[in-house]
């Protein structure tokens, strides 16, 4: 799926630093984010004090990631990354803020995957800068106290429901990701192209925004083989023509729907007669993970209109059938 970081290759993770935003200016769309962190930034930074931890939540590919470097930047401070799923042991997370410099950002991807040992210790730290932890096990266990320089928790996760509410608590400062708009995703698009220098009329980057899910990560994965595309196919410019060629040809379809897009909603349709039908049921229809369906999948498709969630389970519109040409039997407006 293009959504999929690790498929990358060398080549492209140095163009990838090359086009990711590194100063609030840069960061395209998200006006409301923007303009919030802007004051919470200069404030902070007013008082020579670290911006209050942060909870950044949003679908993969929105800028979570981006928007946790860009505050260590603003910040003038160095960033440290980890991600929930690798700090399995307390002493994992307290190797990492010992060596924090004050003021430091400590970035926590899929903070929601946290183990809850290492959420016990992350709770006074980020109340009171301290570290309690218990080293040596059965009677010889002891436990130590140190004191953490003041530092910034920047936390990223796809759903804020999925945190425990102890640790949603302690952030000030939380944050949501909405899909971009197509407006917004060509200005990124003609933004990378540029960086890349790529030669691209507008046309190009607008048809490469309109199909890139509403994700600034799937537009410059488009951008790379349209240019891929153009250069083999055409004169290297990236034409709206060459645009819509290259993308028929990567099997992203009009609406920005990929394979995974177009099997969940054929699934609904073909085999639970449009739903209502279960997470789980829908997961083993097509193969793929339930988390995959509900942080990746299916916000795109809400949001869009193509399906809605409603107690009974998830249920395809009228938008969906249309979609694929077919009758609509009673199916309901979004
Ligand atoms: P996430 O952490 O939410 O999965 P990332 O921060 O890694 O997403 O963003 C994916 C890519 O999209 C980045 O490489 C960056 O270049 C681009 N990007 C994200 N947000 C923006 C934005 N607001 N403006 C411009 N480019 C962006």
């Amino acid at each position: 799926r293009l959504i999929a970081p690790q498929a990358e290759g060398r080549a492209e993770e140095a163009i990838d630093r090359a086009i990711r935003p590194k100063s609030l200016a840069d960061y395209i769309g998200q006006s409301a984010v923007k303009e919030q962190m802007d004051i919470f930034l200069s404030a902070a930074k007013g008082r020579g004090e670290p911006l209050d931890h942060t909870l950044i939540f949003g679908p993969p590919g929105l800028g979570k990631t981006t928007l946790a470097s860009i505050i260590a930047n603003e910040m003038g401070v160095s960033l440290k990354t980890t991600s929930g799923p690798v700090l399995d042991k307390a002493g994992d997370i307290a190797a990492l803020m010992t060596n924090l410099e004050p003021g430091d950002v400590l970035f926590i991807d899929e903070i929601h995957r946290l183990s809850p040992f290492v959420e016990e210790v992350l709770y006074p730290a980020m109340e009171d800068y301290q570290l309690d932890i218990m080293i040596g096990e059965g009677p010889a266990a002891r436990s130590i106290k140190l004191d953490l320089p003041p530092f910034t928790l920047v936390g990223a996760t796809t759903r804020a429901g999925l945190l425990t509410s102890p640790l949603r608590d302690r952030f000030g400062i939380v944050q949501r990701l909405e899909f971009y708009n197509v407006a917004d995703l060509a200005t990124i698009v003609a933004r990378s192209a540029k960086i890349m220098g790529v030669d691209m009329e507008e046309g190009g980057a607008v048809e490469v925004a309109r199909r890139s899910r509403g994700t600034p990560r799937i537009a410059n994965r488009l951008l790379r083989r349209v240019r891929d595309f153009a250069e083999v196919k055409g004169d290297g410019i990236v034409t709206q023509t060459i645009a819509d060629r290259a993308l028929d040809m990567l099997n992203v379809d009009v609406q920005g729907f990929d394979h995974l897009d177009r099997r969940l909603l054929l699934a609904m349709i073909e085999k639970f007669d449009g739903g209502p039908v279960g997470v789980e049921s829908l997961a083993a229809a097509i193969s793929e993970e339930r988390g995959t369906i509900e942080d990746v999948i299916e916000p795109y498709l809400i949001q869009q209109g193509y399906m809605m969630r409603t107690p009974r389970g998830r249920m395809v519109t009228r938008n969906a059938y249309l979609h694929f040409g077919l009758d609509v039997k009673g199916a309901l407006s979004p």
